[in-house]
């Protein structure tokens, strides 16, 4: 008998996690954090013994999809996790910044000293279109996802009552179009197709036009001799960021300003991007094969060191300076934003969506009002923009698309999604497709 359960990213968007009881395999697909207004939840037990699951799969390295790892392993699991190469590279980084973040939390499940352990069982990888069988009757494939560098989407192959059957873990889906990562791969055949939801409420502005507006944006402030602030995640965003302005100074339009990635998270996330070149799209892979660094130019400084980050201060406007984290809850930004703030001739250009309640987006809400941050009251002068185009997630669009023409499904199951836009999606694939199309109940322990 073959069931799937969700204990995680149903009806929900963080804390990714999986269940597939196959026969006698237990298989857990991803084991991640729960983020924002769910994060009391990863206090909780797992809802399955940890020294009983097989295999772990993982699909890609963001921390609500590997953020629970170090506790799984502390809570007894001692099996193999499987991921591409360059998900586990990153896994390393991010879960080492996440375990120092946690362990100085209100809910320290883990710290630094869990980390290692859980690397150890990494080491099985799977790279896209290879495949690797888990017994006689089970095997599992991947194919680029195009989320971040590395980021899978799963096929599990099973028999059950003598039957042949599949089911598809999208894992989290790109848009049809990216500044770095090579596109997503569509699957052929799947049965039980488990789909992220993230946005199958809306379409996206398109990417020429978002990379256009962040441009010009730098253009003005720079011109004006201000300050650009973009706060931006580690992961993709940070590099995707270094590309357009690489693009920018050699135009010969950052007029030798420095940039600084004063983000040593991003620095080293960075490092690892330049091992995967073959994951990137043609425009990157040329950039590379002509023997250039797409991530780095002239102007770019990185500033690792915390004196060196202190020094940015020293240097005269007009200057660049990316930092994290992307939604402004912690890291250098702050320090920078409490700095920069309050003069008009600058400007915070936000790069990705600002979930409600971080800091980032009550700054892109208060022009002109004063903000707290931290001790300082601040108030809010410079420019705020907000770029929606960038997103790492498939769109509507994208998401009918990459089970359009997937023959034999059974159902659509749909995972990692809010709940208002995961009814609004489901009306829109019954609209659309003939297929089955069921929300996913959080626990909720489905045959396949
Ligand atoms: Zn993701």
């Amino acid at each position: 008998m073959a069931y799937y359960s969700s204990f995680g990213a149903a009806q929900g968007v963080t804390g990714s996690c999986h269940l597939l009881e196959i026969g006698y395999l237990k298989i857990l697909v991803d084991c991640g954090l729960f983020q924002g207004r769910d994060e009391e939840l990863n206090i909780e037990e797992f809802p399955f013994d940890p020294s009983e699951i097989d295999y772990v799969i993982v699909t890609h390295a963001h921390l609500d999809h590997i953020g629970r790892l170090p506790l799984l392993v502390k809570e007894g699991f001692s099996k193999k996790i499987i991921s591409t190469k360059a998900t586990y590279e990153i896994a390393k980084l991010m879960l080492a910044n996440a375990a120092g973040i946690i362990q100085e939390s209100k809910n320290p499940i883990y710290n630094e000293n869990d980390v290692e352990p859980t690397l150890k069982f990494f080491g099985t990888f799977l790279e896209y279109g290879e495949s690797m069988n888990l017994t006689d009757d089970i095997k599992i494939s991947f194919k680029n996802a195009g989320h971040i560098l590395g980021s899978a989407s799963l096929k599990i192959e099973y028999k059950e009552d003598g039957m042949d059957k599949s089911a598809i873990f999208s894992g989290d889906l790109g848009q049809h179009s990216r500044i770095i990562t090579s596109p997503l791969q569509a699957w052929e055949k799947g049965n039980y197709i488990f789909l992220e939801s993230t946005y199958g409420d809306r379409l996206h502005e398109d990417l020429t036009i978002s990379i256009n507006s962040f441009k010009e944006n730098i253009l003005n402030t720079i011109k004006k001799g201000g300050v650009v602030l973009l706060p931006s995640f580690a992961l993709e965003r940070t590099q995707e960021i270094l590309y357009l302005l690489k693009q920018m100074s050699e135009e010969g339009l950052l007029s030798n300003i420095p940039v600084y990635l004063d983000a040593p998270l991003a620095i080293n996330v960075t490092k690892v991007f330049k091992k995967f070149p073959h994951l990137m799209n043609d425009e990157i892979k040329a950039v590379f094969e002509a023997g250039q660094d797409p991530f780095n130019f002239k102007e770019l400084i990185t500033t690792s060191l915390k004196e060196e980050s202190i020094a940015i201060n020293e240097v005269a406007a007009p200057k660049i300076i990316i930092a994290g984290s992307g939604m402004c809850e912690g890291g250098r930004i702050k320090y920078h934003l409490v700095r920069y703030l309050q003069n008009p001739l600058n400007k915070v250009i936000f790069v990705g969506f600002q979930v409600p309640g971080t800091l980032g987006n009550k700054i892109s809400t208060m022009y002109n009002k004063t903000i707290k941050i931290d001790d300082s009251y601040i108030d809010v002068k410079a420019d705020i923009e907000i770029i929606n185009g960038f997103s790492a997630h498939a769109d509507q669009s994208d998401l009918i698309n990459f089970v359009k023409n997937l023959e034999d499904i059974y159902c659509i199951y749909l995972i990692h999604g809010d709940e208002q836009k995961l009814k609004i999606f489901k009306e829109k694939i019954n609209d659309e497709l003939e297929s089955k199309v069921h929300i996913v109940k959080k626990k909720e322990r489905i045959y396949i």
